[in-house]
Order: structure tokens, then sequence, then C-alpha cells
């Protein structure tokens, strides 16, 4: 038998179903009407963004990074709670404006950015985390064309990454940001432009679980833009520190010791230099916020027996939940926390994976876990589906289409 990952915490059985918002899972999937379906918890994600803000400096502020999920129902709620939004594209833009997002709490970072982005984002008063000193000319003409003042940030790539990080984004040569020692020379050509000096933006990494870790990326993050800010000449009116805070997904796996990030930030608000000493901070943090407040379901349609192992074959698949599958077999498989929704306080009874639809021996959800003796007609759940689940995954692979939405 394989282990599972850790169901996150809060989830619990009511009538024998994982339930979600006091209810059975059931219920939602019926009133959807339809499976697969990802089911997302508004009170999930209001608790994660409480315990942020009860163990982060007030000095903190916290954004979104939209690409982890852009539901729409979603980022309504977000506007709520956050205190702004970090977009990837221009059709995150879309999204966001649909959604009744704020425009003037909005950044967009993201190499590659095309002409015609930049000019709904300088139109919108979206600030722009410029990649490189050719888009920040682009935007300059852009803006001078529209008569219209942009508001500039510049992402600077960083000499360090966020270590034990799932993902690492700054250190060395990187596609991101404009590396630290010219960062100087475009922060001057930016402010003698006339365009609003937003800041910086300092993202190291992502996934990480290790709150030591997170904390000395972060005390680098205010290292660097001090130096910068000094080096510039100006004083620095914002700095995103990126984000970086990981979720558990995998056997062995612990969540994040938010206390002590936050202390260990809180110290560093405390002796800031001169130079920061007007700056406004924030995070930006994707799956931390929304990933564990999804959940996504499937039913299960063949239960089937094959040289001795059990695969419950179910409507769903890596083609809503790439990640779970181990990314099209790139990455070494690991089980996500997943279970039978509908047994959900029935103890393990027998080994089987569980599988989707697709004709792949790449669509794994599970693999040899253990779980009840599960029928044909009952759910199961992947956990940790809140964030690049739907919005990560091939939908239109083989033809299949996307799962439903759902936030309660
Ligand atoms: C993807 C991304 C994020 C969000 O990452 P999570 O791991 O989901 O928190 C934040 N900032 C930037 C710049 C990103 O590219």
């Amino acid at each position: 038998m394989k282990q599972l990952g850790p169901i996150p915490a809060g989830y619990e059985a009511v009538d024998g179903v994982l339930a979600i918002a006091g209810k059975p899972v059931t219920h939602w999937v019926d009133q959807a009407g339809t499976t697969p379906l990802f089911l997302y918890s508004a009170d999930h994600v209001r608790q994660r963004v409480a315990d942020l803000r009860a163990a982060m400096p007030d000095r903190l502020a916290l954004h979104y990074a939209v690409k982890a999920n852009p539901f729409p129902r979603l980022l309504s709620l977000m506007t709520q709670l956050v205190d702004g939004f970090d977009i990837a594209s221009g059709g995150e833009l879309e999204i966001v404006r649909g959604a009744g997002v704020p425009l003037d709490a909005v950044s967009f970072a993201g190499p590659g950015k095309r002409d015609a982005e930049l000019e709904a984002a300088i139109r919108a008063g979206v600030t722009l985390n410029l990649e490189s000193e050719g888009e920040a000319a682009r935007a300059l003409a852009i803006a001078e064309r529209l008569g219209v003042t942009p508001r500039l940030a510049v992402r600077v790539n960083p000499d360090f990454d966020l270590k034990g990080s799932g993902m690492k984004m700054g250190g060395g040569a990187k596609p991101f940001g404009v590396d630290a020692e010219r960062v100087p020379a475009l922060v001057r050509t930016i402010r003698e432009s006339g365009a609003e000096w937003r800041g910086f933006h300092i993202f190291a990494g992502s996934q990480a679980l290790d709150a030591e870790a997170i904390a000395d990326t972060q005390a680098q993050a205010l290292a660097l833009a001090a130096k910068l800010a000094e080096d510039s000449g100006a004083p620095l009116p914002h700095c995103n520190l990126g984000g970086g805070l990981g979720i558990p997904y995998f056997p062995g796996d612990t969540p994040v010791d938010l206390p002590l990030v936050g202390e260990k930030l809180a110290e560093q608000f405390a002796s800031l230099p001169d130079v920061l000493a007007e700056t406004a901070f924030c995070i930006e943090l994707g799956r931390y916020l929304v990933g564990e407040a999804g959940v996504y379901l499937a039913r299960i349609i063949d239960r089937k027996e094959s040289h001795g192992e059990i695969f419950l074959i179910t409507d769903g698949g890596l083609h809503h939940q790439l990640a779970a599958s181990g990314n099209f077999g790139t990455v070494v498989r690991r089980n996500y926390p997943s279970a039978i929704a509908t047994r959900f306080d029935v103890p393990v009874e027998e080994e089987s994976s569980i599988v989707g639809c697709l004709c792949t021996p790449l669509d794994k959800l599970a693999d040899k876990g253990g779980f009840p003796r599960a029928e044909v007609g009952d759910l199961v759940a992947v956990f940790c589906a809140g964030a690049y689940g739907a919005s990560a995954s091939p939908a239109s692979f083989l033809g299949q289409g996307p799962a439903a939405e759902m936030l309660v």
C-alpha cells in the first residue's frame, strides 16, 4: 500500500459523507447536477486569511495571486478579504475586471507581456511589474501615446532563491525580472519619465513549507530592497516581498509554522533602515490562501480488478487535476490526499487505485492507496484542489471539457 498525502485540517463527515460548509458533498453535487465538480469552501478561505492576519505584522498587506484560482465567484469573495491582486496576463485582467476587483489594487507581473496587454493594463490603472528594460521602454511609449501616467514597478531578479521551494524563481539567470545590479539605472529612467513610481517586486520561489527558509528569504528581500532603493537614490513607496508559503500535498509534508514566519517578519520590520521607513509592504499568495479550501469530486463509474489489483475508475482525471496525476509522468509520482467521500468515516478496507477516464496509464488520482471498499456510484475526493486544479489542467485533452466549479 502506498501512503496518501495528509488530508487538510477541518474536513469532517456528516452522515458518513465528507462535508463542506456543514453539508455532505452529495448535497452540493446534487445542486451542481453533475460530476466532476470542484467544490470551494468560502469559510475555509476566510479562516485562512484570518490566520494570516493574526500571525503577520499589521504593516504587511495581503495580495492574492489570481493564477492559483481565477474562478469569478472566488475572486468576488477575495475582494472582501485581501488588499490586492496579482495577475499574470491580459486574460486575467479581463477576469478580475469581470469579477468586480478594484483595478487600482491590481499588479501585473509576467515575462512576455504583449503591447496590447500593456495598453489594457495602463488604461485600467493597473501597476505593471516590469520584467525587463525592453518592457519598460514599450510601456513608457504606450503610456505616452495614450497620454496616461503609467504606474510602474520593477520586478527584481534576486540574487538568492527560496530554499526548499518547490519552484525556484530567483537566483542566477532567469527569464523573470531585472538582474539586481541593473535595477537602479532602470528606476532612474522610470522616475525621470514622469511615470508613477510604485517600487519593487521580489519573488524568490513557491511552495516552501520551512518557516525558517521563508523568513530568511523575506529578510534577504528586505535587505535587497533597501540596497536597491539606496542605489537608486529614491524612496521606495511599495515593496512586494513575494510569497512562497506552501501547503502539504504529500506524505510527510507538514504545514508552515505561520506564527514563526510572522514573528521573524515583525522583528525585521522593527529594525528597518531609514530608506524603507515609509515603504508599504505586501506578500502575494496563491495556493496558501485557496489550495486547501478546494476539493475535487468525481464519481466512480466502474470497479475493475486486474491481476489482483483494484481500479476505481472515475468520470474525472488528470484533465482536471494534472498535478495530482504527477504532471504527465514528468515527476516522481506521489499521492495527493484523497478519500472515498461517500464513505468518509469508514476505515481502510482494501488497497485500490483511483484512476481517471482518459486512455493513458498516467491518468491516476491515487495509486495503490488504502481506502474503504468503494462501489460504482460512490464519490471520490481529491483534496488540495483549490489551487492549480481547474485553471492549470488540460481540460480539453481527449475532448473531455472542464469540470463544474462551485463556491459554497
Ligand atoms: C505563481 C506566483 C505566485 C503564487 O504562487 P503560490 O505558490 O500559488 O503562492 C505569486 N507570485 C508570482 C510572481 C507568481 O508567479
